[in-house]
């Protein structure tokens, strides 16, 4: 079985095809976990760059084992959201979950939006099931620079990764206006070919193709990633072939 990177997506159309490694998109992949550190960190800046932000700590209470804590998590949250929305009107807000040391989850937030009292929030995240809130503060431009550090640092840590299909890194739709890099891709066919993208790309170009574009270590396609995290998981079993040559197939 081949690692991240190991295959390829190549997009046909006509004669014409764009190259692109495929990728785990795990937070633990060597290849994958700094680029998604890197995106959450340039996320985490362009909201905090908005206006002024306050910043805060929800911890699991301590009565919560660690796989409890995750499980519990997005009921939790859903619930404080929602009660400070109803008191306190909209916030943008940005959350990182984290595994606190002795395992459980925690989650860091920092949010643009009204002065909470941290009387308030105290009562109100044990109310939902969290632990008391630590600490409420109000970020200015140093101190936005080292929270930005502060939320993401833990993310490049794999013993601070939540379990499988964890959402590990949650924002509000408003907290920033994200441009999508990458382009709109004009593909009709999408294959999976058995080699990293640069052997790939030689391949199509062998067998006549023009190549328009080869993607980066670290890019991905910018469609439906739905469908590359599918196949990725289908590749169990999977019977290398290159589609671009029928005589390999
Ligand atoms: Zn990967």
């Amino acid at each position: 079985m081949k690692g991240c990177g190991g295959f390829s997506l190549v997009g046909i159309e006509g004669g014409r095809c764009g190259v692109y490694p495929m990728r785990c998109k795990k937070w633990s992949c060597p290849v994958c976990g700094p680029h998604k550190v890197k995106k959450t960190l340039a996320r985490t800046r362009a909201g905090m760059a908005l206006g002024t932000c306050r910043f805060f700590t929800l911890t699991s209470p301590g009565s919560d084992d660690a796989e409890t804590s995750y499980a519990m998590f997005p009921e939790r949250w859903k619930r404080f959201r929602m009660r400070v929305e109803r008191r306190w009107g909209r916030i943008e807000y940005l959350a990182v979950v984290e595994r606190q040391k002795r395992g459980a989850a925690h989650v860091h937030v920092v949010y643009r939006g009204p002065y909470i009292p941290q009387a308030w929030l105290s009562r109100v995240a044990a109310e939902c099931g969290f632990g008391r809130i630590a600490d409420i503060r109000r970020s200015n431009p140093q101190l936005m620079r080292y929270l930005a550090k502060y939320l993401t640092k833990e993310l490049s840590d794999p013993t601070a990764a939540p379990p499988r299909y964890f959402r590990r890194v949650r924002w509000s739709r408003n907290w920033c206006v994200w441009e999508k890099r990458g382009r709109t891709v004009p593909y009709q066919d999408w294959w999976i070919v058995d080699a990293p993208a640069p052997l790939a790309a030689i391949d199509a170009r062998r067998l006549g193709f023009v190549v328009d574009e080869v993607g980066a270590d670290g890019s991905s396609p910018g469609f439906n990633r739905h469908w590359s995290i599918r196949w990725m998981k289908s590749l169990a079993g999977y019977r290398p072939f290159s589609p671009l040559d029928p005589d390999r197939a």
